[in-house]
């Protein structure tokens, strides 16, 4: 099958990480096409992927857009819907990995008469989304595509309770490779020096930087924990936070951890890193679509603590296969962080288990073939 797939990412974020797994079985037929370029575009051609830069002007629509500038981000897609639409005469299908990607695809589909489908990879909830982007979002999608991939039970259900079409939905989680995640005990020690955290507890945050990532929640936590413990932050602020950045450093400081907080940037090493970690900490205030550092830092081995919302909710059993907590609530957090330390024997055990259980249920070869079963239907409608 010749897929036409569309992001309007050149920035890795977990999306584009997500869909270089999708494509990869498609790769001798399939191109990836990017509204602008980044590092995005480097590990695709790395992957042989297809991949082509749509360069045009940056749209301007942004999540929290009214109807005004919806309208006029609108007008300023028609040449790259024409292109598009073009490029799509050569293929089965599009398939639509983002919401800016979805309304430049739905036309697209429409006018080169190609089925659509949508990966749906955020919660369509007032907490992410302004109430015109929502109904952008589900209209077209109802309108033109064939189906709707969401990545989480939680996904889909906003995506029902926004108006989506029930019909036309499935979720199918993210999918992993398993052997990508284990790393060498060598390479973790190095790590651990390079860090000079050797006899510490240390806490891995890895997200983009962003207020809805919950970063600040964890240096309240760590604030709240004894001087051993620590806190690595990986990820980069993509989408131009500079405000929050600021703000974090300002509390590091006012906090006094200066000497228990480093700030690693974005970093493609997440494997060593996350090993080296006792324990991984997502902290998103606003319900998490998936997650894919949770089941990362699972078959990582390394236990996780996970904000209790949205898809980390399907993804961990608390004190099952993790721990949860309540979103934004630091002393649940920094108590849960001195159990993990505590009780080395419990947070292994969990971490064993989880790491069982993510291998059978975000299985890549597992999710790829559903999405494979999906997209064949969606060729014959
Ligand atoms: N990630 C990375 N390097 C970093 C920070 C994050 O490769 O420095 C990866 C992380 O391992 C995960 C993805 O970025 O695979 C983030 O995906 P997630 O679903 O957690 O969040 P999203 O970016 O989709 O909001």
């Amino acid at each position: 099958m010749k897929i036409l797939f569309l992001d309007q990412s050149g920035k890795l974020g977990g999306a584009e990480l997500s869909l270089i797994d999708v494509a990869q079985p498609y790769r001798e037929t399939c191109l990836v096409c990017l509204f602008s370029d980044g590092h995005f575009r480097e590990l695709l051609e790395e992957k042989n992927i297809p991949v082509e830069v749509i360069a045009t002007q940056p749209i301007k629509v942004s999540k929290e857009s009214g109807i005004i500038e919806s309208l006029k981000g609108f007008t300023s897609l028609f040449p790259l819907i024409v292109k598009i639409a073009n490029i799509a005469a050569n293929y089965d299908l599009i398939y639509a990995n983002t919401q800016k990607a979805l309304v430049v695809s739905a036309f697209a589909s429409f006018f080169s008469r190609r089925p659509l489908v949508y990966h749906l990879r955020d919660i369509l909830s007032p907490d992410h989304f302004s109430r015109t982007n929502r109904q952008v979002a589900v209209t077209l999608a109802n309108q033109f595509a064939s189906l709707v991939i969401a990545n989480s039970q939680a996904t889909q259900n906003a995506f029902i309770a926004a108006g989506g079409r029930k019909k036309i939905t499935e979720f199918v989680y993210n999918g992993f490779n398993p052997e990508k995640y284990i790393a060498s005990q060598d390479k973790i020690t190095q790590i651990r020096q390079e860090l000079g955290l050797n006899n510490k507890f240390i806490v891995g945050h890895f997200s983009r930087i962003s207020p809805w990532k919950g970063q600040d929640i964890l240096l309240e936590a760590i604030a709240k924990c004894p001087s051993d413990v620590t806190a690595i932050f990986v990820g980069d602020a993509l989408f131009g936070e500079d405000d929050y950045v600021a703000y974090l450093h300002q509390q590091v400081d006012a906090l006094n951890l200066q000497d228990r907080v480093k700030f690693l940037g974005f970093r493609s090493d997440i494997v060593p890193l996350m090993s080296a970690c006792n324990l991984i900490a997502h902290t998103s205030t606003a319900p998490e679509p998936f997650g894919r550092v949770i089941v990362e830092a699972m078959l990582c081995g390394t236990p996780i603590v996970a904000a209790a919302a949205g898809g980390a909710i399907e993804l961990v059993e608390n004190e099952k296969t993790g721990w949860l907590f309540s979103p934004g609530n630091s002393q649940q957090l920094a108590d849960i962080i001195m159990t993990c330390r505590d009780r080395k024997e419990q947070a292994k055990l969990i971490a064993n288990r989880a790491l069982i259980q993510a291998r059978q249920r975000f299985d890549l070869n597992v999710t790829n073939q559903q999405i494979a079963r999906l997209l064949a239907k969606c060729q014959l409608v």
